[in-house]
């Protein structure tokens, strides 16, 4: 284990919230900092530092080819005032999984969590405590060597930063319109859809792009062969609800395995729903929404924590819901999560992690 160095007095400036919240756009006094050599013996100098602007060399290979992966979590203000992560091991072990896809080097999951958990502290003034704020985290990691030669790095930069958010929908918890794309794929199997991996966002901006301007929030996307099932939405996992069943994609290389999906898949389980991780293809939905039998649809994930679906288009056809009301289960499910999270509801299944 590394020892985390610190060149920052821990407190250095007020913190002043801004009055509204604008979902990462706001950003606190400090980051973690550490670089990785390979001719060094790896990762060196893992640093709390204020925040400040970087300097990398214009041939850096994360400008030119990619190397790029993140992650996001939430630190909470409990109702007891404690300050707690959710699953954050889930998040070194999928960091870990992108850097792997990425050919990109490994952290130590004790320092990835521990370098979280002393940021936060240093910066917990900034964790904002009316109901649905929290503080998101984000972990990221770039190739710095300066070279055009395609290969992996030979260096790279881990950063740790804080960003205090309001909740993600400032309507409040309402439902999403949301339009399935045919014209454009996320990810193909054996691809980088796995990964938590910059380049699977960047190659998703034009479908986000043509969707809002036909006034929907989000993209559902289609598997890239036969574009017949469903996979996921932007940065949210789906959950399909029949009549008797509750029923999301299942993990078979194309889908980013969320952290939030498996809590509910756990939940659901626990509460006695039939849950299934399966095939589910849109012409499915389609049929059981015309035979009555489709419940509601929703996205689960950490910024918004799950999303109830008011609409979801799909060439000339359109499934309807409520578009002020969110479904019974996604209500259900966001109360138990954030209850969780919050810790007014009993953490049973030791999901919390505290910093202090
Ligand atoms: C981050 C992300 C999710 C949700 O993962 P959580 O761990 O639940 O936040 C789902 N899909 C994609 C593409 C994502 O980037």
């Amino acid at each position: 284990m590394i020892d985390i160095h610190y060149e920052t007095a821990e407190k250095e400036s007020k913190v002043v919230l801004p009055e509204k919240l604008v979902f990462g756009r706001t950003f606190t006094d400090h980051i973690f900092e550490m670089d990785y050599d390979s001719a060094l013996g790896g990762w060196h100098n893992p640093t709390i530092k204020k925040i400040h602007n970087l300097s990398l060399h214009p041939a850096s290979m994360v400008f030119h080819y990619g190397q790029a992966i993140f992650e996001g979590l939430k630190a909470y203000k409990q109702v007891g005032g404690r300050i707690a992560l959710f699953r954050p091991e889930k998040n070194a072990e999928r960091f870990n999984n992108s850097a792997a896809r990425m050919s990109m080097p490994q952290i130590d999951s004790n320092l990835f969590l521990k370098a979280i958990k002393e940021l936060v502290r240093i910066d917990k003034d900034w964790i904002p405590t009316k109901p649905g704020y929290s503080l998101y985290i984000r972990p990221f990691m770039i190739a710095t060597e300066p070279c055009f030669g395609v290969r992996p790095s030979e260096n790279y930069k881990f950063i740790i930063m804080l960003s205090p958010v309001g909740p993600y929908y400032p309507e409040g918890f309402k439902p999403v319109p949301i339009m399935v794309t045919d014209k454009y794929v996320r990810a193909v199997r054996k691809g980088t859809g796995e990964a938590k991996a910059a380049g699977n966002y960047a190659a998703g901006l034009a479908a986000q792009v043509e969707a809002k301007a036909e006034g929907y929030t989000q993209v559902l996307w289609l598997d890239a062969i036969e574009q017949k099932f469903i996979e996921e939405v932007g940065a949210m996992n789906i959950f399909v609800r029949f009549k008797d069943e509750v029923a999301t994609p299942a993990l078979a290389g194309s889908i980013l395995p969320g952290v939030t999906r498996a809590s509910v898949i756990q939940l659901l389980k626990d509460w006695g729903y039939n849950v299934s991780e399966r095939a589910i293809s849109i012409n499915e939905i389609l049929d059981s929404y015309k035979k009555g039998t489709l419940v509601e649809i929703f996205g689960t994930g950490t910024a918004a924590v799950i999303s109830s679906v008011s609409r979801l288009k799909y060439k000339d056809e359109l499934i309807k819901f409520s578009d002020t009301e969110a479904g019974e289960l996604s209500t259900k499910l966001y109360d138990e999560l954030t209850g969780i999270q919050y810790g007014k509801i009993e953490d049973r299944y030791n999901w919390i992690t505290y910093v202090d």
